[in-house]
């Protein structure tokens, strides 16, 4: 008779989008059962998780079937996208994500699960510590006295309390990691919920296929951030998972660089020169950036992988999208 050690049961909520489904495939690889949840299936490659639950977690039914019999949850599930979205939908974002995270917690501990890992965001940082390009990299503590500049920032630090104190009342095993603008292939990079480095992929791969070298660009592309490629951030959160570290800690790059050098840089990827005009739009904080001390202290380890190589990946991978759509577009004109 052969002894088989069982599965290990594993949930990620989120699994429809960009980083949920890297997770479940990371996962998968590491040999876990993975159950997937989302609104939706992933968009760009199929799922590779044993099963797929379509459900609103929302709902706390849903999100009693979405955790049940789970040993491990991975949090990610959020209504969510970049600056044009969330400085615009603020009661939405804040309404949706606490009914999402308050329920997926609450079932998760009726349900027994023993770990359970909460995405919160860079954005729950204070505002009045983000003023400057030449921004001081954020530590963890930094983030008290509150002051997030959006609802989505705002949901994301109470949840963060929810998390620390379901550890101390009920014992449930947490990990809270605060991600630094998460990038890569397969990520939203159209319809209004994508973020600046997949935006200007996608600029720059329009602008290269139509021959308009010219891209526009919110603000002075002055504003600052750090830019965390996504194999790097599947990894920090199986480490940080296996590590029995329950305070927030970010993940992320410390590589601080303006808007305007991404897009000098996704250009470069794309082999093109570019010129920026420059249009009102939303900015977020002028600066940020990631302090990753708690990171290599904690974990051993910080996000490897370099912009350049990254944005090389990322870029490929929508220049890629764009010109499916084109030609498929070109298809239907003709036809
Ligand atoms: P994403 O938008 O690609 O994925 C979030 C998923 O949650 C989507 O597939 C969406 O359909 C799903 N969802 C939304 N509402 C739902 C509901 N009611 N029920 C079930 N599913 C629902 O975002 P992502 O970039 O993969 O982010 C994953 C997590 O990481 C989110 O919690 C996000 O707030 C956090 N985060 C991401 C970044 C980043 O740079 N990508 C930065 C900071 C924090």
């Amino acid at each position: 008779m052969i002894n088989r050690t069982p599965q290990r049961k594993v949930v990620v909520t989120g699994a429809g989008g960009f980083i949920g489904h890297h997770l479940v495939t990371q996962l998968k690889q590491q040999g876990f059962w993975v159950r997937g949840v989302d609104l939706k299936y992933p968009e760009y490659s199929p799922t590779d998780a044993d099963e797929f639950l379509i459900a609103d977690l929302r709902r706390w039914d849903a999100c009693l079937a979405a955790t049940r019999d789970a040993e491990d949850v991975y949090a990610l599930a959020a209504d969510m996208g970049g600056m044009g979205f969330i400085s615009a939908h603020h009661a939405e974002i804040l309404h949706n994500n606490i009914l999402i995270s308050t329920h997926t917690m609450e079932a998760a501990r009726q349900n027994g699960v023993r770990r359970y890992l909460y995405t919160s965001s860079a954005c729950i940082y204070p505002e009045y510590r983000q003023t400057d390009t030449n921004v001081e990299p954020l530590k963890e503590e930094h983030a008290y006295p509150a002051q997030p500049q959006d609802a989505y920032g705002w949901e994301k630090l109470v949840t963060e309390r929810l998390c620390t104190h379901y550890a101390q009342d009920y014992g449930i095993d947490v990990r809270i990691v605060r991600f630094h603008n998460i990038f890569g292939p397969l990520g939203t990079w159209d319809g209004g919920r994508e973020k600046a480095p997949a935006a200007l992929c996608r600029k720059v791969a329009v602008a290269k296929l139509t021959g308009k070298r010219e891209i526009e660009i919110w603000g002075d592309g002055e504003q600052t951030r750090s830019f965390c490629y996504i194999d790097d951030c599947v990894k920090g959160l199986r480490l940080l998972m296996e590590s029995g570290y329950q305070q927030p800690i970010n993940l992320g790059q410390d590589r601080l660089i303006s808007i305007n050098e991404l897009a000098d840089l996704v250009a470069n990827a794309a082999g093109v020169d570019i010129g920026r005009k420059h249009i009102p739009g939303p900015q977020g904080v002028r600066g940020r950036n990631s302090n990753n001390d708690r990171l290599r202290e904690v974990l051993g380890w910080e996000p490897e992988i370099s912009l350049e190589e990254g944005m090389a990946r990322t870029y490929a991978w929508i220049e890629a999208q764009v010109v499916e759509r084109f030609d498929a577009e070109v298809t239907d004109a003709v036809a």
